[in-house]
């Protein structure tokens, strides 16, 4: 998607601290990161957020959250834990329109969410 920040991103047009990629998806850490662990998780194709999503995603959102169990392990979150956001749309804080999951871990998370 021209303009896209995230499939820059994607596409390393624009740097960023990658932590994991695989053929869907690619996993890098925030650059305002409200954690100590504070990782983005966004598929290669561009899907704008949940709101959009349905069962043509199935397998990918799937696969989204293996990868968020993933990195929460690789960053030795997984057991101390970590919590996974998707925001979706304007209520949510949704900033940028590129479906993204963000694991955050290393702190003590409060709930409700704010
Ligand atoms: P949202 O508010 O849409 O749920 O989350 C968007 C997130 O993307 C924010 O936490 C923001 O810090 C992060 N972000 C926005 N632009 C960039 C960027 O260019 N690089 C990185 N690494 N993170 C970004
Ligand atoms: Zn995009």
């Amino acid at each position: 998607m021209p303009g896209c920040v995230f499939c820059r991103i994607a596409a390393k047009e624009i740097a960023s601290e990658i932590v994991h990629e695989d053929a869907r998806c690619v996993a890098f850490r925030d650059i305002n990161k409200q954690a100590p662990v504070h990782v983005l998780i966004i598929p290669r194709e561009h899907l704008v957020n949940l709101a959009e999503a349905d069962e043509g995603d199935r397998d990918l959102l799937g696969h989204l959250l293996v990868v968020a169990r993933k990195v929460a392990e690789a960053e030795g979150v997984a057991e101390s834990g970590f919590r996974v956001v998707i925001n979706s749309n304007a209520d949510a804080g949704q900033s940028v329109d590129h479906l993204h999951l963000h694991v955050l871990g290393g702190r003590v998370m409060r709930w409700p969410p704010g």
